[in-house]
């Protein structure tokens, strides 16, 4: 749960690397992905380092939920929201986990299909 030095989330949050930030709230911080799969590709995450999305459920602090109203909220600011969009948490390295510093992909703005691959 603690910043890990290698994070490039936690160096995001620590305003160690540049991001495109799009909201932030006192525990959240939302930046637009940096390889956009759709033209509204937003990552909201936990300022705290939390490694899954399990991790973050497990702390049952509210955060998850933060996260997801955090979402829904950029996504009507970039007028996504009437049209759908899509929230996706990947949690582990075969679901496509690459950074394990918890983030929910906010991605809209175009026709999505299912099954993702
Ligand atoms: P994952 O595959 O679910 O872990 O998603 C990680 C996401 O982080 C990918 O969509 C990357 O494009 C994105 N990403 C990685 N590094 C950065 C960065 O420095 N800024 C913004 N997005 C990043």
């Amino acid at each position: 749960m603690t910043e890990t030095a290698d994070c490039v989330f936690c160096k995001i949050v620590a305003g160690e690397m540049t991001a495109t930030t799009v909201s932030e709230t006192e525990r959240t911080l939302g930046f637009r992905d940096i390889n956009p799969q759709a033209p509204t590709h937003v990552l909201i995450i936990p300022k705290t380092h939390y490694a899954t999305a399990a991790d973050t459920a497990a702390a049952d602090n509210g955060l998850l939920d933060e996260l997801v109203s955090e979402a829904h909220r950029i996504a009507e600011e970039d007028g996504v929201a009437d049209a759908g969009y899509r929230l996706v948490l990947n949690t582990g390295t075969e679901a496509g986990q690459t950074v394990h510093h918890v983030h929910c992909h906010l991605i809209g703005g175009r026709p999505l299909s299912w099954p993702p691959g």
